[in-house]
């Protein structure tokens, strides 16, 4: 594995965080992922890419998973710290970035925003809807960064006790463009509910992507 020194880490709720490394020289696609570790703890785990590709810096958006080995670990980390980071890997990507005329629908939970964040620092141009499911209000990290009315949180416990809503609600209650490329990343269980929502809107198999984290 490779080292690199830790760049920067900036909490942004109880459970999540974002790490910084200065970019490697190496090929990275947006939507890839690297194995992270920390030495001496002998196990790494899959984190996608947060950043654009062609960034200066490379930014991973972690959740420290309850117990989890990797993940809290790496919560705890300080600027200057060592960390094992290798890759890119993976087929997760957009397939015609540069064609205008392509219609994206992203759809997350929690840290599964990481790549749909990569997608559009990379190509600010796309045209697409992303939507967010998260818990609570102050996850829905950088919200700014997506374009003006692009971005949908779908929060179950919004702070104001009004109804929650996940995205599951979102599709049933909406209409969906047929020929929009559908791109799915999380926890399995959203995944596999939401590619039956879509598919009994008719939305087809070939036109949905997913990455699931765990
Ligand atoms: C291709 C890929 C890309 C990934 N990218 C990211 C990413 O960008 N950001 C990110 O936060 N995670 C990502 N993950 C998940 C990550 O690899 C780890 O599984 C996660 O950080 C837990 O590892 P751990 O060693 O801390 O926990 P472990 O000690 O392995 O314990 C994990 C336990 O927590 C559950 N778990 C795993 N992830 C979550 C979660 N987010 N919320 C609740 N429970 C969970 C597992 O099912 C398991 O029961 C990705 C996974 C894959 C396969």
């Amino acid at each position: 594995m490779n080292t690199y020194p830790l760049y920067d880490i900036e909490h942004l709720s109880k459970h999540t965080f974002r790490i910084r490394i200065k970019r490697p020289d190496i090929d990275i696609v947006s939507g890839q992922c690297f194995n992270i570790g920390l030495p001496g703890l002998q196990i790494n785990r899959e984190y996608s890419i947060y950043s654009a590709a062609d960034s200066k810096y490379l930014d991973f958006l972690i959740r420290a998973v309850e117990g989890g080995q990797v993940s809290s670990a790496l919560q705890k980390i300080k600027p200057g710290d060592l960390i094992e980071v290798d890759g890119a890997y993976g087929e997760f990507s957009l397939k015609d970035p540069l064609n205008n005329d392509k219609e994206y629908l992203f759809i997350a939970t929690g840290t599964g925003i990481a790549p749909f964040h990569s997608f559009v620092e990379t190509w600010p141009t796309i045209n697409y809807t992303l939507l967010h499911g998260v818990r609570y209000t102050d996850e829905c990290y950088h919200s700014n960064d997506y374009k003006e009315g692009s971005y949908i949180p779908c929060i179950s416990k919004p702070a104001d006790g009004s109804k929650g809503k996940r995205v599951t609600d979102y599709l049933s209650n909406n209409k969906l463009p047929l020929n929009t490329q559908v791109y799915i990343c999380g926890n399995r269980k959203m995944i596999i509910d939401t590619f039956e929502i879509l598919h009994s809107k008719g939305v087809s198999g070939d036109k949905i992507m997913t990455e699931v984290f765990f």
